[in-house]
């Protein structure tokens, strides 16, 4: 027997050269391939007869060669093959192109099985390229559920399907990790039957369940890693906060806080003066205010004596915080510092040395906060902002960076509950459903090509009117796949052609993380009229003095993105405006866009967004915080989510520290993909 870690070239026909086709999709050891999971499958049990084969549907069926295979050379590199095969219902005419191999295989008067569609009309039928195997053999391409995988170049799918089954052969799959209790409850397959079944289903009913228990199992790790994380947390004691007393930060305040900010700002206060470590998600809609909610954490952090930390992901959000809490907490007395990645040397080594003895109260940062050479005198507070970039891993680094910090995490985008409860389930929530008094939605419209010269003329009297526009493009360059426009090439024709007299300035995902601060900055000074971007622009930077914003090729986001880059309009006094632009014609498809039009409310929209797309691709995948979901990926399921939720903190609470074989796996497993998550969750 062979061990799942042993290497992929333990097996029969795999070298050198096809382990580095492997390596490709990240497989290294049996088990990676044996959890290298089909993304489909394809149905060929069926068995039918000649005459009942459909044009374009391919199908199973047994039938005899007629006549010895003819191979005709039509030109270099073109080869024909004719035969002609028959059952007792119909005759078939088969054409094979450049396939040495049937020529040489296929033998007159013997019987096989094929596998191909039917294509022409009523002069008469004929089959070009089936796939074909001997009545004799182990079915492998035909008879069967076949299922197909990810592949990369060099590697098909017959050779992975024979890999898969050749290590299937040799080691036993991954130890069952689910408690039998929950299997039984949950009616999921058991992990021994499972990990052959999605290989190699009996049909595709027994696809279905093997691909059901592994996205609960999925889902069920995840879930009761994050229950443990949270359990471990709450024994986590901090020394209680004895001045919740806020009134002189209020005070000092322009305006008046909402209803909302203020819940939760008393829910944060309860938490720090509990006497239990804070482990708290403060979720708003863009705008909501929810920088004061920290601000007002960071306050009462610093009366009690110690040091607050801001992450921000990235350098022009911490400027900007930085910015605006060194102005507001200035007569408060209270001294604010900045560390980001692009200060000089010099200025790093200063702002540290304030973070080591204290003197910086409050410090606003990127991940440069994370390296080593940051050290806190005593840190009490750990915020994060927009935190879907950052992942439960960089969390707990900011926070080891203290005694058990306080941790308070916000999120701009609205999450459903659900997923809510899978991507922060170790941390409890305050939602802020209210924006500040005053604020004008954004209006929105959809429209199609024919408006374009007045959306040219908008802009341009956004300009006349001395305001900003911004204009989103869904790729950096131009696909013929997507023909979508793209920034570089739309920022070039909008100079040249539509706005010779406006300064147009451009930023994408592909420029340096240096260059997209500065174009970004800039355009917050004022530096150009019509900003053309991709969705980089995306995460809270703000622009007041920007009053357009208009989405080309609306129908290639998700809703909530749209949202999200909505937001970054409306942000100041002035009235403004989103423009959707779609060329798209599906009714399914407008109809969510303009369903957007009417709402503002962040969480409706993720919701109908949820239901839309499902949670693999709710953030857009690159920057979820999730971790990478094998088979979920495939379909997830909310009820299956659910359940698997349920099961984890049903489990945790009554057998999760038990020496079962199952308890002991599933505990390990946890803890491999808390370190995994490490590396994927930014
Ligand atoms: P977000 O929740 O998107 O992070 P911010 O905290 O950036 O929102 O706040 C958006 C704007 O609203 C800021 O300019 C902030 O000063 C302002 N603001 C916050 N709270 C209030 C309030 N209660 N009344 C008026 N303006 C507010
Ligand atoms: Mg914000």
């Amino acid at each position: 027997m062979a061990k799942l870690t042993d290497p992929v070239t333990i097996l029969k026909g795999v070298g050198p050269t096809m382990a580095k086709r492997f390596a490709q999709l990240n497989i290294f050891t049996l088990q990676d391939l044996i959890c290298h999971f089909p993304r489909g499958y394809e149905d060929r049990t069926r068995l039918v007869t000649i005459d009942k084969l459909e044009v374009d549907v391919p199908a199973c069926f047994k039938a005899t060669v007629m006549n010895t295979p003819r191979t005709a050379h039509i030109r270099k590199g073109l080869d024909i093959t004719r035969v002609q095969i028959a059952d007792h219902t119909a005759r078939l005419n088969v054409t094979f192109f450049n396939n040495k191999f049937a020529a040489e295989q296929l033998r007159y008067g013997e019987e096989y099985i094929f596998y191909g569609a039917v294509s022409g009309d009523f002069v008469g039928y004929s089959m070009t390229n089936p796939v074909f195997e001997r009545l004799d053999a182990q079915p492998i391409a035909t008879r069967r559920v076949l299922p197909i995988y990810p592949l990369t170049a060099g590697l098909s799918n017959a050779a992975v399907l024979k890999a898969v089954r050749q290590a299937l052969s040799i080691c036993d799959p991954p130890a069952e990790i689910l408690p039998e209790s929950v299997r039984r409850e949950y009616g999921i397959l058991g992990a021994d039957r499972a990990y052959y079944a999605i290989h190699e289903p009996q049909s595709m009913a027994e696809a279905e369940m093997a691909k059901k228990r592994l996205i609960f199992e999925e889902f069920f790790v995840f879930s009761a890693g994050l229950s443990l994380l949270r359990a471990e947390r709450a024994r986590k004691t901090a020394k209680p906060y004895e001045k919740l007393h806020l009134q002189p930060f209020l005070d000092s305040l322009p305006f008046t806080l909402t209803g909302a900010q203020m819940r939760a700002i008393d829910e944060i206060l309860k938490d720090l003066g509990s006497g239990a470590a804070m482990n708290r998600l403060v979720q708003g809609d863009v705008g909501s205010g929810k920088t004061m909610v920290a601000a007002a954490a960071a306050y009462c952090t610093v009366q009690n004596g110690h040091q607050a930390a801001m992450m921000a992901p990235t350098e022009i959000l911490a400027e900007q915080h930085y910015h605006s809490l060194s102005k507001l907490f200035a007569p408060l007395g209270i001294s604010v510092g900045l560390l980001t990645g692009s200060m000089t040397v010099k200025q790093k080594k200063e702002v540290r040395e304030a973070i080591a003895s204290g003197q910086a109260q409050l410090i606003v940062g990127t991940h440069a906060l994370l390296s080593e050479a940051t050290v806190f005198r005593d840190l009490g507070l750990v915020i994060t902002d927009e935190q879907h970039r950052f992942g439960v891993a960089q969390r707990a680094k900011l926070s080891a960076k203290g005694q058990d910090p306080h941790l308070l995490v916000m999120s701009a985008t609205p999450i459903p509950r659900t997923l809510a409860l899978l991507m922060y389930g170790d941390l409890e929530v305050s939602i802020i459903n209210e924006l500040p008094p005053g604020r004008q939605p954004v209006e929105t419209f959809l429209v199609n090509e024919s408006y374009r010269a007045r959306i040219n003329a908008f802009i341009r009297k956004q300009k006349q009117e001395d305001h900003q526009t911004f204009v989103v493009c869904p790729a950096v360059e131009e696909s013929e796949e997507l023909s979508v426009k793209a920034a570089t090439v739309w920022a070039e024709t909008l100079q040249q052609t539509v706005f010779p007299d406006l300064r147009i300035a451009l930023i994408h995902g592909q420029m340096k993380a240096a260059e997209k601060e500065a174009a970004m900055a800039a355009f917050a000074r004022g530096e150009a009229d019509v900003l053309v971007a991709t969705t980089v622009i995306e995460v809270g930077v703000d622009v007041p003095n920007a009053t357009l914003m208009v989405i080309e090729d609306a129908d290639r986001f998700g809703l909530s993105q749209l949202h999200q880059l909505r937001g970054r309009v409306g942000r100041g006094g002035a009235k403004s405006y989103c423009i959707l632009t779609s060329q798209n014609r599906n009714p399914d498809t407008l109809g969510r866009l303009k369903a957007l039009c009417r709402t503002t409310d962040g969480f409706r929209i993720a919701e109908e967004d949820l239901k839309l797309r499902g949670p693999g691709d709710f953030f857009g995948s690159r920057q979820s915080g999730l971790p990478t979901f094998r088979v979920a990926n495939l379909s997830m399921d909310l009820q299956t989510l659910k359940d698997a939720q349920q099961a984890s903190a049903h489990w945790i609470d009554t057998e999760g520290t038990a020496e079962t074989p199952e308890g002991i796996a599933l505990r390990a497993r946890i803890g491999e993909l808390f370190t995994r998550a490490e590396g994927t969750m930014n």
